[in-house]
């Protein structure tokens, strides 16, 4: 069976997993924690970046800084991951959904104004498939209306948009390291990024259980005190050790992506031209990074029967999310501003191929047959 991913691995993890095994350092922090985190202020660039046990933790994070009030409302996609809307429910905020664009999949940055209400605190826009939102539109919104954006780019690392990193737009940002995604930290992972720096400061304390720990290991204070509210939002150095064993092949990874990409894309191009099947749309500002590659077809009925049809050749492909605003949390906790136009159809429409770092070209023909024998 050909799997749906496979967690990349570069061959360097397990020299500096084992080199952290020495340090007698475990916790979050340590030596391979802050050369990760240096990589990224300097690569993004970024004032201040901060390992975290996971994206979700980051969103979290994320909306416990920007001071979320229950009642107040967050604009996003429906079409996105639950974590994405679940931080700042459980901050008591109100979901407020809209529509996203069929070409890339994410928000429609057209519908974002019109759904701003005196309520509304932030708006997250979701970076799907490493293709970037219409980020000039959505802080020129962000900025006549007062509101924060905080990027969801689970799927983000290395994409750019216009030139700058996905991440460093909106004042606060979270990259995920899921063994799911482009780079992991050894299974679970995630990344907050802080743009703004009146947020620097109160993020270390968050993050470290409400307390001026960091402050004081910088000697900066002189009493080590529990400050502000706060939870645990660090991983361990194992997975810092492990993550440091990928971002030094950051480039080789996104380019061996987006040559696996450009192959799914050439190959399936003349089905799409035949419009039996949609591929991926790249906006000309957007260089994505080869995190997935989908398709969309007819109809649900089409894409069971496709996928029926994939599994049959042993190839595990897979649909994606559900959109949020029609699963039962989502009725309680969210409201769909205007129509559904997009959102519901398009989702029952893609499929996502298998993709992963390394994955060989022989792979990708035997998939892409497959997916033509079913169109002949
Ligand atoms: C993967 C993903 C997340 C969650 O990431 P974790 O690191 O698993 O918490 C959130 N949002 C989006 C868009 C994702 O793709």
């Amino acid at each position: 069976m050909i799997p749906f991913n496979r967690p990349p691995c570069t061959g360097d993890e397990e020299q500096y997993i084992k080199q952290a095994l020495k340090n007698n350092k475990l916790s979050g922090d340590g030596p391979f924690g802050k050369k990760c985190q240096e990589w990224f202020e300097t690569n993004l660039p970024s004032k201040k970046t901060l390992l975290t046990p996971s994206c979700t933790a980051a969103l979290e994070l994320a909306a416990v800084l920007i001071d979320v009030q229950p009642g107040d409302e967050v604009i996003m996609p429906s079409y996105t991951f639950v974590s994405t809307a679940n931080a700042f429910v459980l901050r008591g905020a109100r979901i407020v959904f809209v529509d996203i664009r069929p070409d890339t999949m994410n928000i429609d940055e057209k519908l974002i104004e019109a759904a701003v209400t005196p309520r509304t605190r932030a708006i997250v826009p979701v970076h799907y498939a490493g293709v970037a939102c219409e980020m000039d539109t959505i802080m020129a919104i962000a900025e006549r209306h007062n509101l924060c954006v905080i990027e969801d780019a689970a799927q983000g690392m290395m994409a750019t948009y216009k030139g700058g990193a996905l991440g460093t737009f909106g004042q606060i940002s979270a990259y995920s390291f899921h063994e799911t995604k482009n780079f992991t930290s050894g299974g679970e992972g995630g990344l907050l990024i802080i743009n703004d720096e009146q947020y620097v400061q109160r993020a270390e304390i968050i993050r470290e259980k409400g307390t001026n720990r960091s402050q004081f290991f910088r000697g900066m204070v002189d009493k080590y005190s529990w400050v502000d509210m706060g939870s645990s939002y660090l991983p361990s150095e194992l997975q810092a050790a492990y993550l440091w064993g990928q971002l030094e092949w950051a480039d080789t990874i996104t380019q061996n992506r987006l040559s696996i990409w450009e192959s799914y894309y050439s190959a399936l191009n003349g089905l799409a031209q035949r419009e039996r099947i949609e591929v991926p749309t790249i906006p000309a500002e957007c260089q994505h990074n080869g995190h997935m590659f989908y398709i969309k077809v007819k109809d649900i009925a089409e894409r069971t029967a496709l996928l029926e049809h994939l599994k049959a050749d042993g190839i595990y492909a897979v649909f994606h999310y559900i959109p949020l605003h029609t699963s039962p949390a989502g009725l309680r906790f969210s409201r769909f501003h205007g129509d559904d136009e997009y959102t519901t159809r398009e989702s029952e429409r893609l499929i996502r191929l298998p993709m992963w770092f390394g994955m060989e070209k022989e792979t990708v023909n035997y998939i892409v047959n497959s997916v033509k024998r079913f169109f002949s």
